[in-house]
């Protein structure tokens, strides 16, 4: 059987061989879920609540555990993973609350006697996740998942192997009955054959663009519903009359926070010219105090990144930036003798054909593009092939508004960093992928949106 291994991207030392399923183990699981089914979504949605709501005891209870796991395979700050940890059994109780208003039936007057929709589940959904929210990506599908009547496989980033089974092993602490909700350890070739097999109705992917291509076009040679959750470039677009200390703040947290692996991170800083100079200065002093080290100990504010290749495609970018004419102000290297660390960076004079304006930089890199007025900072805020996020900073909120509606992309905010939060639904635009999560937006993405009519 083929097997691989994981690497703690701070040390580099050999974190689990991972022996991948075969076909008779995959079997068996399409062929619990599939079973699992029919009495899953025959239970009440209290019912169905309860097992959530016991889902989120058991993270809570096993936060260190589940952090420590985090920690050693994609590198994440220990702070940073128990606040990811809460926030994932925050939403698993959102859903569990929430559910039934979100799937209430809704009337529509017509002629008929009775006529209104109902939303049905659908059976086995597959999930794709990444590694960068290793606990939290999954919840975002599986709570409204679970909620909705629905069972479901998951294939997670080949890096956190550990977080997946954790999520299986608290589901089946919480009693969730065999088949509602597994982890297939399997290659991208395999995962390709799951999402062929008549058991899976559709399939969730969080990743890259390479992957939703692939996974994408896969699932529509097949006609199954897919939602697409990929990467992202947000403008941060910082206007003259903006707060430069709340504003400095919150752009280094947004762009350095989980080492810069967030896909909603600020990753284009649009400035004005007015507070360009101003707004410089302090971001970069401001990010000189972050400090790499080891991601269990509080004093680290700069977590490795959670790979050593990542790190090395990462420093291309980086480096095809500044031949073509961007300059560094902060960082710009690995951190010497580093596994997968690489130095907060800050980029200015970023421009059109530089890597660091057209594509992603999914690491610590933040990107600098100075523009004369507000017109112009909308311009390139939306001259990108993505649409995932984007914020505004004004000490006018009405403006702010108005130019936030201006951007392309699936959720613009106004004097705040761009967040994921259950209440509010979260996607993309553009090459960002399309559907939603989240909310009650999410919850229906997978449910047969059902019209009945009685004459
Ligand atoms: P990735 O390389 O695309 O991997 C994501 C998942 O897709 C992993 O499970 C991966 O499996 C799988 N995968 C990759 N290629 C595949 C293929 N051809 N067929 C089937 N599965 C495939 O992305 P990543 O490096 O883990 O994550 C970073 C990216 O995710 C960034 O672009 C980021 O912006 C994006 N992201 C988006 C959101 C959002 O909500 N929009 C949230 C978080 C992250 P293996 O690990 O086995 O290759």
């Amino acid at each position: 059987m083929a097997s691989y291994q994981t690497f703690n991207p701070f040390n580099g030392e050999i974190v689990r061989t991972v022996e991948l399923m075969d076909s008779a183990a995959i079997e068996q699981r399409l062929a619990a879920a599939e079973a699992a089914f029919p009495p899953w979504s025959a239970l009440s949605l209290a019912q169905r609540g309860d097992y959530l709501r016991r889902f989120a005891a058991g993270l809570r209870a096993r936060k260190d555990e589940i952090q420590r796991t985090m920690t050693a395979e994609m590198g994440k700050l220990r702070r940073e993973a128990l606040a990811e940890i809460e926030k994932s059994a925050a939403a698993c109780e959102y859903y569990a609350e929430h559910a039934a208003d979100y799937l209430k039936p809704q009337p529509i007057a017509t002629e008929a006697q009775r006529s209104y929709v109902t939303y049905q589940p659908i059976g086995c959904v597959m999930a794709v996740m990444p590694w960068n929210f290793p606990i939290w990506q999954v919840i975002r599908f599986l709570a409204p998942g679970l909620m909705a009547g629905n069972v479901a496989v998951l294939k997670h980033a080949s890096n956190v192997p550990g977080c997946a089974d954790l999520l299986r092993a608290l589901a089946v602490d919480a009693g969730i009955p065999d088949g509602v909700f597994d982890v297939l350890h399997i290659d991208n070739d395999q995962a390709a054959d799951v999402l062929r097999d008549r058991r899976v109705k559709a399939v969730t992917l969080t990743g890259s663009e390479r992957a939703g291509r692939s996974i994408a076009a896969n699932a529509g040679d097949q006609l199954k519903k897919c939602v697409m959750e990929l990467g992202g470039s947000d403008a941060f677009v910082v206007l003259a009359d903006a707060d430069l200390d709340l504003a400095v703040a919150a752009a280094v947290k947004s762009r350095f926070d989980n080492a810069g692996q967030t896909c909603i991170a600020a990753k284009r800083f649009i400035l004005v010219e007015a507070i360009a100079d101003a707004f410089v200065q302090r971001f970069v002093e401001a990010t000189k105090a972050r400090s790499y080290g080891d991601p269990n100990q509080e004093a680290s504010t700069l977590a490795p990144m959670a790979r050593a290749d990542l790190r090395d495609e990462l420093h291309k970018q980086v480096q095809e930036s500044t031949s073509k004419g961007a300059t560094v102000l902060l960082g710009g290297a690995p951190v010497a003798g580093s596994h997968a660390g690489y130095a907060a960076t800050i980029l200015d004079q970023v421009g059109p054909g530089m890597p660091a304006y057209a594509q992603e930089l999914f690491g610590p890199v933040a990107a600098i593009i100075r523009v004369k007025d507000d017109a112009e900072a909308v311009r390139v805020a939306n001259d990108t092939s993505f649409g995932l996020g984007g914020s505004v900073w004004t000490a006018d909120a009405a403006h702010g508004e108005q130019v936030a509606l201006q951007l392309e992309c699936g959720a613009a905010f106004v004097n705040s960093v761009v967040k994921s939060d259950a209440r509010l639904p979260f996607g993309g635009t553009k090459r960002s992928g399309f559907g939603r999560e989240l909310a009650d937006h999410g919850i229906h993405e997978f449910m047969n949106i059902k019209t009945v009519y009685v004459a």
